[in-house]
């Protein structure tokens, strides 16, 4: 073991490691650099932190004493789930003074209820766990990510995450039906119980959902449950322009209606890229496309018949209308993971290709086309050499926005130079088009400026004064979001 706690900082310090390992006990806490220094750093390797300890509580109860000792001895706290998030958000700044908090030992699935559709989870459950536990009873959990191995119910919960059946089902914030949190004085908010009317003032479980542990600590959640999946079809397009993906997408909902619950697109680079990245890759179609089109349409037991019926008719009609050039529906399960696996390992072919900056953007769904296609080519002339992607969730009126650097740049003094200028760039734009500068990953230390520069100043006021009240010291989660 090698003890962190060497500085005159750490040993000022001492005093609170000592009452919180008499509170929880050596796996509760520990100043072990070896467990502590792989969790110090965020998923993309962009923020690396410092943390005096990191602390691990198993229940609700410990994790509240241990809040009421921070607020006692003044210690800052970052919660951390999964650390799978995009924007900085779990990774301490560099002072070395804040406790990392690890949700991963609450990991109970406390309560399935098959007739009721929910099920409440401690924080640290992870989703894949979640989805298993839930398909073991003919249900579903209907929010899927690629993080799904590391992100935990408090992580999502935390930013609000989305994925790839928000078009359906909603984000995060549609499928909590009740929260547990522990304030920053120490206090427990329980309100796991759901209700499907309450009025009974300020919805709290909102302002938490999303508040990226700058509010409170998520402790546990209860969750909409879905039926699980009875058959599905899924759907390889391409089409000649964003518009026309756009007007396929409302085609498809007027065919389907409930049943469509995915609508991504990408660009022939894109897929391009991937086949570059794994070689092994097929195309869907033999032809390329300007665009691609992928569509998820999903039935439960009661309105799996006649689906594929209603899917064939959907894409003829499609093609009478011109819509699309050419499409294929997967043949088997094999198939239609295969053409999953092409749009969700579009991050990492598009990583592999070199530096590049990354914006998780929305504007209005309607919107999004002529954004798109002003946007690309705005930023390519302003910006030599560079080449401007965005794929996504159309049907949710968001996508990743990536630009590349031109071939051959170091990255580093890229991403501090023109890289930085061209995130401003497109974030002005997205502001312009009275859109938002994260859809879905958060605000987390990476976007906290270009919130202040660029947010509503009401909203920015309203956002710290609550933080103020709840928070008065400033200890959960410093230096992110706001
Ligand atoms: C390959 C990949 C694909 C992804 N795709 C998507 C996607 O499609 N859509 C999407 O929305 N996200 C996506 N993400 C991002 C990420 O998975 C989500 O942001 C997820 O919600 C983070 O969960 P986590 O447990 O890893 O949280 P962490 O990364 O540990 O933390 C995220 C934030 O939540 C706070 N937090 C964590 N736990 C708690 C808690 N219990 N109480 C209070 N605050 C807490 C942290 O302080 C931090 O601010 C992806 C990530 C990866 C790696």
């Amino acid at each position: 073991m090698t003890d962190v706690a060497a500085s005159p900082a750490d040993l000022a310090s001492s005093s609170f490691f000592d009452a919180a390992l008499a509170q929880l006990g050596p796996r509760g806490v520990t100043r072990d650099a070896d467990l502590i220094d792989p969790w110090l750093t965020d998923w993309r390797g962009r923020f690396h932190g410092k943390a005096q300890a990191m602390a691990s509580p198993a229940t609700t109860a410990e994790l509240s004493a241990l809040v009421r000792l921070c607020a006692e001895h003044g210690v800052a706290i970052v919660p951390q789930g999964g650390n799978s998030g995009m924007v900085g958000g779990a990774t301490p700044d560099e002072s070395g003074e804040a406790v990392l908090l690890s949700l991963r030992r609450m990991n109970a699935i406390r309560e399935l209820d098959v007739s009721g559709r929910k099920v409440t989870c401690e924080a640290g459950v992870i989703l894949q766990t979640l989805h298993e536990a839930a398909e073991a009873q003919g249900l579903r959990f209907p929010l899927t990510l690629g993080g799904k191995g590391s992100a935990t119910v408090g992580g999502l919960v935390s930013t609000n995450a989305g994925g790839t059946q928000v078009l359906r089902h909603g984000s995060m914030r549609a499928l909590v039906l009740g929260l547990e949190a522990v304030l920053p004085d120490g206090q427990v908010l329980s309100m796991l119980t759901p209700l499907k009317k309450d009025n009974r003032g300020f919805d709290l479980k909102q302002l938490l959902i999303g508040s990226e542990g700058t509010l409170g600590i998520v402790t546990a959640a209860t969750l909409r449950l879905v039926p699980a999946v009875a058959e599905r079809l899924v759907i390889w397009a391409g089409v000649p322009t964003l518009h026309a993906a756009r007007k396929l997408l409302l085609h498809c909902e007027d065919a389907v209606g409930e049943a469509l619950e995915g609508f991504e697109v990408l660009p022939q680079a894109s897929l391009e890229a991937v086949i570059d990245l794994q070689p092994a890759t097929r195309a869907p179609l033999t032809e390329p496309h300007p665009w691609h089109v992928l569509i998820e349409v999903v039935a439960d037991t009661a309105g799996a018949a006649g689906l594929a019926g209603r899917c064939e008719a959907m894409l003829a009609s499609a093609f009478e209308a011109q819509l699309l050039d050419d499409a294929v529906v997967a043949m088997n399960e094999s198939q239609a993971e295969a053409f999953w696996l092409i749009r969700e390992s579009i991050s990492a072919a598009e990583r592999a290709r070199g530096p590049a900056v990354q914006h998780d953007i929305s504007v209005p769904v309607e919107a999004m086309p002529a954004f798109i296609e002003a946007a690309v080519p705005r930023l390519e002339a302003d910006w030599p050499g560079t080449e401007a992607i965005a794929f996504g969730h159309l049907g949710d009126g968001n996508v990743h926005f990536h630009v590349i650097a031109p071939p051959g740049t170091d990255a580093a003094a890229w991403h501090r130079g023109d890289g930085k200028a061209i995130s401003r760039q497109v974030h002005d734009l997205v502001t312009q088009w009275h859109g938002s500068i994260s859809a879905e990953h958060g605000i987390g230390q990476l976007k906290r400026d270009e919130l202040a520069r660029l947010g509503d100043p009401v909203a920015l006021d309203t956002m710290r004064r609550i933080k103020a009240a709840l928070d008065p010291k400033g200890l959960l989660n410093p230096g992110k979001l706001i």
